[in-house]
């Protein structure tokens, strides 16, 4: 299965800087084989789409509206998104699910609602440090992950994966390899349940993934790419990451 190394540009990003980017990815990912996104704000989906022409690069959304259209002020619908050449939309971030408290169930409809357009979610489930110390990591994320199977029946072999323990994000402490494999062994099988497809699903690791320590993770038998914060802003480290992919 091709990996696939997604950044999540997060509320990052200027017209000039996504310029210089995107260009710079463009050009250092021709080489590569693995698939390539950027998740960007929905104010740059028409720059990105633009540069990123003629190339393998994909666009992505960092969230979706659960609601098809109408008087949802702010929401951006995968319909809209899928006008803008949007391949892949992120769903559940840590990030909404703290600080826009977006539940499980709703996590779940946002996944739907992608689906439903030909939008690939990228369903993001982890654990909080206090979670993971009082040993729930399995619990939560098989809880997280149950939501969106229930909710979308035989069409989650077409979703991606990102497992994302929140005590990774941003903080500079990554998962080791062991930690992340275990927890993606236990994904797959939750999913192995689900669908007869789960071994050509693309499970991510994603939690300060870099340059560094991209290599290690994804040589793991279960970790089928990242999702790739921070260090997805620099040109230089966002491609040594999809050289490690391959
Ligand atoms: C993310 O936001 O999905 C993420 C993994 O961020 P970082 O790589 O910066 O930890």
């Amino acid at each position: 299965m091709k990996k696939l190394i997604a950044g999540n540009w997060k509320m990052n990003g200027s017209l000039a800087a996504n310029d210089a980017l995107v260009r710079a990815v463009v050009k250092g990912m021709a080489e590569s084989t693995c698939q390539v996104a950027v998740c960007v704000p929905a104010p740059y989906f028409e720059q990105v789409q633009m540069l990123k022409a003629g190339s393998r690069l994909e666009l992505g959304a960092q969230d979706v509206s659960q609601h098809a259209e109408g008087a949802y002020t702010g929401e951006v619908s995968a319909a809209m998104l899928r006008e803008f050449g949007v391949r892949y939309a992120i769903v559940g971030h840590s990030e909404r699910r703290q600080y826009h408290a977006e539940t499980d169930a709703l996590v779940a409809e946002k996944a739907k609602a992608a689906l439903a357009q030909g939008i690939t979610p990228i369903v993001c489930v982890g654990e909080t440090l206090a979670e993971r110390e009082a040993g729930k990591t399995e619990d939560v994320v098989k809880r997280q992950l149950a939501a969106v199977i229930h909710a979308n029946g035989h069409c989650i072999s077409e979703i991606v994966v990102a497992y994302e323990p929140v005590w990774a994000i941003g903080t500079g402490r990554t998962a080791t390899p062991d930690q992340a494999q275990q927890v993606h062994a236990v994904l797959r099988a939750q999913l192995k349940a689900a669908t007869p497809q789960f071994d050509r699903m693309q499970i991510l690791y994603g939690g300060s993934m870099n340059a560094g320590n991209a290599a290690t993770l994804l040589a793991c038998p279960d970790i089928d790419g990242g999702l790739v914060g921070g260090a997805s802003l620099k040109a230089a480290d966002f491609l040594q990451i999809i050289a490690a992919a391959r």
